[in-house]
């Protein structure tokens, strides 16, 4: 029965609104919304009819259940916070998971929140949504001041009503997104966002943060699909030795040319936060999720020091089994001969020092 208004809504799609942002000179403006550099997702090119069809059949579910079941899995995958350590300023880079693709970076004595997740569900409502298998780490409550809040994208998994609407209570953090998403914001009279294009930067005390581009898609209803933009997060910090650190958040991405051209115009990065999970079935996913194999890639073309990886083990949102991205991981390091910690998983709610 809930299927009904959806699908109703589903068939009004088609109508497109201008985009105010469109800039002719800019290759991935469109007069009605945005586009990828290289190739458009099987998720925006497909029928709404496809897409119900698929998420009946179950692709948008795990085929199995982790070994030993979903709570083991949590509760190996799950630590306690360091309150103690995240309360504190850090100059030297720490690095704390949240979750999915949920993490809090500290460096350069700033907090900077990225894609906070911590509510119930992904999606618009508890019956039309992916489910979470691991609880949150910690509440809004519980986050050290926070400085600024990266959003890369609109979908339920990065940009969550309850989380963001706590934060904004408690807090009102400043906010950095892709352009086309500050509206959601203005609607809910969260202020301080500001909205900027791919390669566009702002400053945070001493760093500089760039929105990057990267290979994906947004929707929030059934009426705005790629009406906003997308991509990841460059964020740089003067170390005083020259070069600044680097750090790289993909944001999710297919596998393309961006990484290289990313590293091109930047410079090696020295830390890469990068999806590894929801990547099944690949004849859907692949444009729009990278699989490990391609992370380790990304890793390569960006002549990464390091990588973290993310966006799996918390929502059910595809095919594969919530333990089987560290396996697919493993081969691909090792295929590629690269040690296992190239690529950390953390537990959820895990912090590390990045060297
Ligand atoms: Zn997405
Ligand atoms: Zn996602």
């Amino acid at each position: 029965m809930t299927r009904l208004p959806l699908l109703l809504l589903l068939t009004l799609s088609a109508c497109a609104r201008p985009n105010p942002y469109f800039n002719p000179d800019r290759a991935h403006h469109r007069p009605d919304g945005f586009a990828n550099n290289e190739q458009a997702t099987a998720a925006s090119r497909t029928p709404w009819y496809e897409g119900l069809w698929r998420r009946t059949r179950g692709d948008f579910q795990p085929l199995r259940e982790p070994a030993g079941g979903y709570p083991a899995f949590a509760a190996h995958w799950t630590t306690p916070v360091d309150t103690a350590l995240i309360a504190r300023r850090h100059d030297a880079p720490v690095i704390t998971w949240l979750g999915h693709s949920g993490a809090l970076l500290q460096v350069g004595g700033q907090n900077i929140l990225i894609d906070p997740q911590l509510g119930e569900f992904a999606g618009p409502s508890s019956a039309l949504s992916a489910r979470r298998r691991v609880a949150p780490p910690l509440k809004a409550a519980d986050l050290p001041p926070i400085d600024l809040v990266l959003i890369s994208h609109n979908h339920y998994d990065h940009l969550d009503e309850a989380t963001v609407t706590q934060l904004a209570a408690l807090q009102n953090p400043r906010w950095i997104v892709p352009l086309g998403v500050k509206a959601w914001f203005d609607e809910r009279n969260i202020g301080q966002v500001e909205e900027i294009d791919w390669w566009d930067s702002r400053s945070a005390g001493p760093l500089t943060v760039r929105l990057t581009p990267a290979q994906h898609w947004s929707k929030r209803t059934p009426f705005d699909t790629n009406a906003s933009l997308w991509g990841g997060f460059l964020v740089e910090w003067p170390t005083g030795a020259g070069t600044p650190w680097r750090f790289l958040y993909t944001g999710d991405t297919g596998y393309s040319g961006d990484f290289k051209e990313i590293r091109r115009r930047h410079g090696p990065m020295d830390f890469v936060m990068i999806p590894v999970g929801a990547y099944e079935p690949r004849d859907f996913m692949r444009t729009q999720h990278i699989n490990p194999d391609d992370a380790v890639q990304i890793l390569l073309d960006l002549d990464a020091k390091r990588g973290f990886g993310v966006h799996w083990g918390t929502f059910e949102l595809t095919q594969e089994a919530f333990d089987q991205p560290p396996r697919d991981l493993a081969t691909a390091l090792a295929r590629r001969t690269r040690p296992p910690e190239w690529i950390w998983l953390l537990k959820h709610g895990e912090s590390r020092a990045v060297e």
